[in-house]
């Protein structure tokens, strides 16, 4: 039976599960507009994905060649995976934020070698000591591609307009861009009462910007052609991103995982106090130099260090980076010349 839930005034979410990941399951969600249904997100390509997505579109009275327009709120796999499909059965339109699709048109452009080099270098410079990154080498030499993400993701063929309407008719949907998560994240703003009465201003499909129960990634932006120069502040985007949704102040949000809810504003203090501790106990750990990686080391993550599988290691990183830098642009800590990069406290 698929899993659909009718949230009310032609809003409808469609459980569409992501294979081997412990999210479990990205909220497609399905807008009627006096067109056709546009969706939000489309899931990850996979077949059984494609089944429930459209089992789900069945359930809700419709079907992939109904659609008038995908919205996709950021490019990472389990929302924009089945978009190309989606276009191909449908003639639907697909819309993204540029930042995002610049990400998507360097992937399609990219060998997977390339992304290997970028993705070894950028841990070496990080501190990773070669027991991390030789699993990486083989698989370059090999010519593998696992782990990688999805190397022909669909370009999109709209652009998404920070702080304009969507082209749907008889709907009022804003995009509201949030980066951080990914440089061109956006939430999409459904300024129409709530059909249930709830108070606030109308609903927020907000994708990975805010969940109710999960901290979204917030690492280094993923950018193998241009040289990072190390200017980019994904955490100091982010945090910016949360208190732009809490001045919203959405009267119910409709994220891409796990499930609605109200209280917006609450659920921002809370990710912006989660990530003031996270910057707290990371510069008491900068008394001394560190690189990212000896800083991801001691920093606390859902479980010890040692127990942290590979590819996470390389995400915790990342995310243990993405806080550096924030201390950095905040004047509390400086980059110490030469390589491996290091951190300390001013
Ligand atoms: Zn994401
Ligand atoms: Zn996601």
């Amino acid at each position: 039976m698929p899993q659909v839930i009718d949230h009310g005034g032609g809003v409808w979410s469609v459980q569409v599960p992501i294979p081997d990941n412990p999210l479990g399951h990205t909220l497609v969600h399905v807008v009627d507009t006096d067109r056709g249904p546009v969706l939000v997100d489309t899931g990850w390509d996979d077949p059984a994905a494609w089944t429930a997505l459209t089992e789900g579109l069945a359930a809700v009275g419709t079907a992939v060649a109904d659609l008038r327009g995908v919205v996709i709120t950021h490019h990472h796999p389990d929302h924009h995976g089945l978009s190309g499909r989606v276009r191909e059965e449908s003639g639907a339109w697909l819309a993204m934020h540029p930042a995002d699709t610049a990400i998507v048109r360097r992937t399609r452009g990219s060998r997977p070698a390339r992304w290997f080099d970028f993705l070894i270098d950028t841990l070496t410079r990080a501190g990773a000591p070669d027991a991390h990154t030789a699993p990486l080498y083989a698989a370059r030499a090999a010519g593998r591609t696992g782990g990688l993400p999805g190397l022909d993701p669909a370009l999109p063929d709209r652009e998404i307009v920070p702080g304009e309407l969507l082209p749907l008719t008889g709907r009022r949907l804003r995009a509201i861009w949030t980066p951080g998560h990914t440089p061109g994240h956006v939430c999409l703003h459904l300024e129409e009462a709530h059909p249930a009465g709830l108070p606030g201003r109308g609903r927020l499909f907000s994708g990975d910007h805010l969940l109710p129960g999960i901290s979204p990634h917030i690492g280094l932006y993923e950018d193998p052609d241009d040289a990072d120069d190390g200017d980019t502040d994904p955490l100091g985007d982010y945090t910016a991103s949360l208190e732009l949704i809490a001045r919203l102040a959405p009267a119910e949000v409709l994220p891409a995982h796990q499930h609605a809810f109200t209280g917006a504003d609450a659920r921002v203090r809370e990710l912006l106090s989660h990530h003031e501790d996270r910057l707290r106990g990371l510069l008491s750990l900068l008394s001394v130099p560190l690189t990212p990686w000896q800083a991801a080391e001691r920093m606390e993550w859902n479980r010890p260090w040692a127990a942290i599988p590979h590819a996470s290691r390389t995400i915790a990183v990342s995310e243990a980076e993405a806080h550096l830098r924030r201390l950095v642009k905040l004047g509390r800590a400086e980059v110490l010349p030469g390589l491996p990069v290091r951190y300390v406290a001013v």
